[in-house]
């Protein structure tokens, strides 16, 4: 069985760059009916991880994600850590370092002195004679001191680290606070992890996480480093480039949907095709075409992607959707009119809105300019003939509403433009948006005439 997990440090809001990493995790499991299992990396953040958890619980189930099981807390373990330290205390492949804060510092100013890499020097390695008082030990594991440190990284390829890169490290502080690379390597290896799919920011940890590996005699699963999210420059994204946090993308209208193919995109391809609906990803994801190259963030294509699948949305669920965004379309009449005239121009949910109540809420003011650009002497005098028209015409479709428009411009002998325009500033406010007809025909011919006559009493005012 392939078990997969996300092991996000409580920060406080799950990052996009998480969000992509447990994404890859999540497909390859649920791809062969596995497990994906969350860890909470929390023994050295004084940060509250329950409001971490809840917000990276929230962040999965806007996205639609799940994970298995219990969430694994690593604050609560520490008994299990401090078993295994003792073992490899009782084993010999641990030893108490008795090496004071002052003498580490000596020695790493004399190897950067003598232009050497710093390193332990392991001189506690062997110890056997009386511990120096006062001096409260840390607990080194004894790394090899020869020799290659090998693996074979699923994105990366074969990797060698000489041993003489990896000193006896820390594993449990004075005071016997276990570290990183220790606890990561125990829970992997007991959370029963197969596939550990992780950003590249690990790739060097992964040397030492194989020491404890190899000393507590665990199965070594695969490892998968996904190179970094950049920004359009190639730099290491950050906040300046846009949204960080996952639910900020839902307050700025996009999609899950959306975020997800975002996302799956960054790191893995398949073929040239850029549309994946998640059953998609699940069927088409395979950690080894996870790509080399780090891969650059691009908001147009997000946008892109957020109007794809708004664009492709039922009615039913959209109207839903915006009333988060203060639109309730649910069981307005002229639902579907209403998103046919509007989906097109609205790249987010938060647009979308915006174009919908353009339409739906009379304006309460004229811009000067606009007004001055689209009322000319002879516009009143248009206006009322177009609505003479309308209150006669027969109005079954949208496509009437535009007749009628015909017929003012037959009738004027005029462009298009002297009633087109004037119309759009009167029912809209705006010079833009959508098609007049579907705006008229979504408003009715009542409201399309208590607006143009609103207007024009304005104007004579
Ligand atoms: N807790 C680490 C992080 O948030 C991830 C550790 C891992 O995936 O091995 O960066």
């Amino acid at each position: 069985m392939i078990t997969t997990r996300f092991a996000p440090s409580p920060t406080g809001y799950l990052h996009i760059g998480g969000l992509r990493t447990s994404l890859f995790s999540w497909l390859w499991a649920r791809k062969n009916e596995g497990q994906f299992l969350l860890r909470i990396e929390d023994t050295d953040l004084a940060r509250n991880s329950e409001d971490a958890v809840a917000a990276i619980l929230k962040a999965f189930d806007w996205v639609g994600m799940s994970y298995d099981g219990e969430a694994l807390f690593q604050s609560k373990r520490f008994d299990v850590y401090a078993k295994y330290i003792e073992q490899l205390l009782e084993e010999g492949k641990a030893y108490k370092c008795y090496m004071s804060k002052d003498e580490l510092t000596a020695l790493r100013e004399e190897q950067m002195a003598k232009g050497e890499r710093t390193r332990y020097d392991g001189r506690y390695r062997d110890f056997t004679g009386t511990p120096p008082e006062g001096v409260e030990p840390v607990i080194r594991i004894k790394a090899p001191q020869e020799g290659m440190i090998t693996f074979n990284d699923g994105v990366k390829g074969e990797i060698n680290i000489a041993a003489s890169e990896v000193d006896d490290f820390v594993i449990a502080r004075a005071g016997g606070v276990p570290t990183y690379n220790f606890v990561v390597a125990i829970d992997d290896a007991q959370m029963g992890l197969t596939d550990v799919i992780r950003g590249d920011d690990h790739l060097y940890n992964t040397p030492k996480q194989l020491v404890v590996y190899e000393a507590l005699g665990f199965k070594i699963p695969n490892f998968y480093h996904v190179a970094m999210i950049n920004n359009e420059q190639g730099k290491k994204l950050s906040k300046r480039d846009g949204a960080t946090d996952v639910m900020e993308y839902k307050t700025l209208g996009y999609l899950p949907e959306a975020l997800l193919n975002f996302l799956v995109r960054l790191g893995w391809s398949h073929g040239d095709q850029e549309i994946f609906s998640v059953e998609e990803m699940i069927e088409l994801f395979d950690p080894k075409d996870i790509n080399k190259s780090s891969s650059n963030y691009n908001l147009d294509k997000l946008l892109w992607l957020n109007a794809h699948y708004i664009k492709n949305m039922e009615h039913d669920k959209l109207a839903e959707l915006l009333v988060e965004y203060g639109v309730d379309i649910r069981t307005h009449e002229k639902k579907d009119l209403i998103l046919n005239a509007t989906k097109e121009r609205g790249k987010t949910l938060v647009e979308l809105a915006s174009q919908i109540n353009l339409i739906l809420n009379a304006p309460t003011e004229y811009n000067a300019k606009n007004f001055k650009k689209a009322f000319k002497e002879d516009t009143p005098e248009i206006l009322n003939t177009f609505m003479n028209l309308l209150k006669e015409a027969e109005l079954n479709e949208v496509a009437d509403y535009h007749k009628v428009m015909e017929a003012v411009v037959e009738q004027k002998e005029i462009g298009f433009g002297k009633i087109g325009m004037p119309l759009r500033v009167v029912l809209l406010g705006s010079m833009t948006g959508s098609g007049l007809d579907e705006i008229m025909a979504i408003l009715g011919v009542d409201e399309t005439i208590k607006r143009i006559n609103r207007a024009i009493e304005l104007i004579n005012a």
